[in-house]
Order: structure tokens, then C-alpha cells, then sequence
């Protein structure tokens, strides 16, 4: 068959490029933010369970997961929408309130896959820089009449919250649908899910994949207005979360709370003295609300692949537009390390040191 004979993709794809993180295998991955503390003990018996390996199909829309994420989160049942990883969930949201054509802005950088699914979606992206302080240019973020407004506190991959002030000054301000990514709120201990039941238009997406430990079962939710709710799990489609994953998700938010903020908490002691770590090495890590860390660094590229070579994923970032000092003088090139145990953060930490010792 010739390629002249191929469907035509759409238009809006062109652009859009499959995600290809690098996964040989490494002793240590501090590159996506998952728990280095591994997976709450209640899940681990559900999935052991066999008469998970159903032949029938899940719940169509997670009842019984909804709820507990209900508890958790409290509010209602009604306010609560799940999917496959928050990822699932985002897209939902952008198809359910973005026409194709109309506008998707974010505060820039953040989380790389968002344009992706405003482009697949058919959107415009408006990605808006941080002011000279560091806060989301609100004006700016606005100005075009957005259907979709994205901001990610803390955010990724920057490791900042997002001052509560501003996301109310845009959840008053915005014309559509208001999306506060809080995929690491549980390391920062700040929400603004309880401005739900003021707003209509607001939508608090989270995760279980990060202070959760359960990121291989794909556990994604948001909360919002119930009517908001709805058009999100329009957008979703029935039975998108599998049998095994609703069981053991649930099992844990009931059981494993104490699991959680227990290694929640490690993770924040590991990255103030990770910080600390690299302070005293001369690097200038920003502030971190979040279970990972961004490091400016010139030559991060050639660092990362070093420490790969050493057993340790860490992730390489460049071309980072954000007002901080050590980022511009490291032209945009920064590493992005998630916190582990202190034994992860040794082995890390030799392995960034017999680096640099090499390029001294
Ligand atoms: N939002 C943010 C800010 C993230 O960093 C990630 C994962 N890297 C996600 C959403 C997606 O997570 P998941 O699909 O595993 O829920």
C-alpha cells in the first residue's frame, strides 16, 4: 500500500508528538515524581484479590472510588469525577469547554502536557510568562478571552505555588472554565478546593499518582460543581478506570490515610535537606512546595546523562522562560529531581558530586 493511500490525520495533530520518556532501566528514577516510598499496603492486597481478573466491566463512571475520593476531599459525591491519571481527566475537561479554535492559556512553564492536549483537542495555546515576582500574570492570562484557563500550584516543573490571592483574582475574572492543577497539593498542604461551591466555572484536578504511591493503576480525579462535573465525565466516556485499579484506590484513600501523610512528610524532610545539600554546594535549587526540585544548571543535559550512566534517572530540562536568576543565568537549562529517602539521596548526591569533580 502506498503512503499517498493513508487516512489524513487531523490538522490539529500536526505539531503533537508522542511522549518518549527515556526508560532504560536505572537503580534509582527520580524523574517523574512519582513515591519513592512505594505503594499504600491496603492496595497491594486488593490487587491480590483474583476475582478482580473480572470478565465483567467496571462500574461505568467509579461509584464506589468517587466516593471515597468524596471523603477525602470532602465534598460531595456529585463533585467528584475520575479517569485514567489526571491526564485522562485534563483532556476530558479542555474537549468538554473548549471549541475547536477557541483559546487554551496557561501560566508557561508548567506541565508540558497540557498544550499537548489543548492541540490534540483542536485549541490554541497562549502560554503566558511569570511576572518579574514570580506570580501569574493574571491581565496577560485573560487577555484573550480564554474557553480554558490552566495553572498548576505547586507547579511543575518549577516546584511554586501559585499565591492563592491570584487564582481567586482569576477564578473571578476568567470568562470559561478555570482549571488549578493540584497534582502535588498533598506536599504543599494547600488547596483551593474549597472555592467550589463559590464557583461555577472552577475545576481542582488531582492525582493519585504522586503522594499516593499508586501511579501504575492510573488514578486521576477532579472536583468541581456538579453540573461542571457532569460535562467533564460526558467528555470522559463510561468505564475508562478498570476494575482493579477502582478497588485498590478506594481501598487505600479508606485505609492507608495515615500511610500517606506519613510519607508525605518524609518527602518533604528529604527535600529540605536535599536543598540544603545543594546550597552548600553552590547550586541555587528554587524554593520547592512540591516532592522534586528544580536546579539551574548551564549543562544540564551532559549532567543528567552522567548520573544516568551512575544508575539514576534524574530529568533535564531546557529553554525554561522564568524570571529567577540563577534560570536565566543558567540559559533556561535546569535539572528536575524528585525526592527520595536518604539513601536515594546520598547515592544522588555522589553521583552529582563526582560529576562536577570530573568537570572541574
Ligand atoms: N499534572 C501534573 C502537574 C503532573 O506533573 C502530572 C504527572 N507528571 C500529571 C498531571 C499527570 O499525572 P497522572 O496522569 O499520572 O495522574
Amino acid at each position: 500500500m502506498s503512503a499517498s493511500n493513508r487516512p489524513r490525520t487531523r490538522a490539529a495533530f500536526e505539531g503533537v508528538v508522542a511522549y518518549k520518556p527515556d526508560r532504560t532501566p536505572v537503580s534509582i528514577d527520580l524523574s517523574d515524581n512519582t513515591s519513592r516510598w512505594g505503594t499504600p499496603p491496603a492496595a497491594i492486597r486488593e490487587l491480590g484479590r483474583v476475582e478482580l481478573l473480572s470478565s465483567r466491566y467496571p462500574d461505568a463512571y467509579s461509584e464506589a472510588l468517587r466516593e471515597s475520593l468524596a471523603n477525602y476531599a470532602t465534598v460531595g459525591v456529585k463533585n467528584v469525577v475520575v479517569g485514567a491519571g489526571s491526564d485522562n481527566v485534563l483532556d476530558a475537561a479542555i474537549r468538554a469547554f473548549g471549541e475547536p479554535g477557541d483559546v487554551l492559556a496557561y501560566a508557561s512553564p508548567s506541565f508540558h502536557m497540557v498544550p499537548m492536549f489543548a492541540r490534540m483537542n483542536a485549541l490554541r495555546v497562549n502560554a503566558v510568562p511569570f511576572t518579574a515576582s514570580g506570580d501569574v500574570d493574571v491581565d496577560a492570562l485573560l487577555a484573550g478571552n480564554p474557553a480554558v484557563v490552566y495553572l498548576c500550584s505547586p507547579n511543575n516543573p518549577t516546584g511554586m505555588s501559585i499565591p492563592r490571592g491570584t487564582i481567586e483574582r482569576v477564578v473571578e475574572r476568567a470568562p470559561g472554565l478555570v482549571v488549578i492543577d493540584e497534582a502535588y497539593f498533598e506536599f504543599s498542604g494547600a488547596t483551593v478546593a474549597d472555592l467550589i461551591p463559590h464557583s461555577s466555572r472552577l475545576l481542582v484536578v488531582r492525582t493519585l499518582s504522586k503522594a499516593w504511591g499508586l501511579a501504575g493503576l492510573r488514578v486521576g480525579y477532579a472536583l468541581g460543581d456538579a453540573a461542571l462535573i457532569r460535562e467533564v465525565e460526558k467528555s470522559r466516556g463510561p468505564y475508562t478506570v478498570a476494575l482493579p485499579s477502582e478497588r485498590a484506590a478506594a481501598a487505600a484513600l479508606v485505609e492507608d490515610g495515615a500511610w500517606m501523610t506519613h510519607h508525605v512528610a518524609a518527602a518533604v524532610e528529604s527535600r529540605e535537606q536535599f536543598a540544603q545539600a545543594l546550597a552548600e554546594r553552590g547550586w541555587e535549587p528554587l524554593p520547592s512546595a512540591s516532592n522534586f526540585v528544580l536546579v539551574p544548571m548551564a549543562n544540564a543535559r551532559a549532567c543528567a546523562s552522567a548520573v544516568r550512566a551512575a544508575g539514576i534517572a534524574i530529568r533535564a530540562l531546557a529553554g525554561l522562560d522564568f524570571p529567577n536568576g540563577a534560570v536565566r543565568a543558567a540559559n533556561g537549562n535546569a535539572l528536575r529531581i524528585s525526592v527520595g529517602p536518604e539513601a536515594e539521596r546520598r547515592a544522588l548526591l555522589a553521583a552529582l558530586d563526582s560529576w562536577s569533580a570530573s568537570c572541574a
